[in-house]
């Protein structure tokens, strides 16, 4: 769904899109969706400009995979957003565009107008976290066979420590 400038000019655009998971790549984290995500809520024009605001909720449920076992278990998303775009700048033609603090909040978009899918996957990336743990006691896999360690202990044995040291931490000087 297109939010353009030229509709937008007009009047405000109540939207409530349901799009399917595999729309929504999220390659580059550990998260996928593979289930509906519904996306609600209004866009308007900031008066006199071409900035475009949009305000909405955004539900869903995505897969993550944990960091330590590899394991995935369901990652709801029920969080409402305020987000802001642009016009994109022009080319370094135009002359470069120092970019302000006010400006990191602020997305940009192209043509026309912009895409609700956008938005929707834009923001689902900014709340998903960098790390993410299945669980905080998660005891991960077993470097040496690969086994998930919360599903049992596997017979592997540490690994040697290293004790070429241990003649030094013993050592005291003399005095
Ligand atoms: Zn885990
Ligand atoms: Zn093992």
């Amino acid at each position: 769904m297109l939010l353009t400038v030229r509709e937008l000019e007009l009047r405000e655009i109540r939207f409530d899109r349901v799009y399917p998971g595999e729309a929504v790549d999220l390659g580059g984290t550990s998260f996928r969706s593979k289930q509906d995500l519904r996306i609600t809520g209004v866009a308007r024009l900031l008066p006199g400009t071409d900035e475009i605001t949009v305000r909405g909720r955004i539900t869903g449920r995505l897969e993550g995979e944990c960091d330590r076992c590899l394991e995935t278990s369901p990652y709801a998303i029920d969080q409402e957003f305020e987000l802001s775009y642009r016009p994109a700048p022009l080319g370094p033609a135009e002359g470069e565009i120092e970019l302000t603090d006010e400006d990191t909040d602020v997305g940009f978009y192209e043509g026309e107008g912009l895409e609700l899918l956008t938005v929707l996957r834009e923001q689902i990336l900014l709340w998903l976290p960098m790390h993410w743990v299945c669980c905080e006691e998660c005891r991960g896999i077993c470097p040496v066979c690969g086994a998930n360690r919360n599903r049992g202990e596997c017979c592997c044995r540490p690994a040697a420590v290293d004790d070429r040291w241990a003649a030094l931490r013993d050592f005291r000087p003399s005095r």
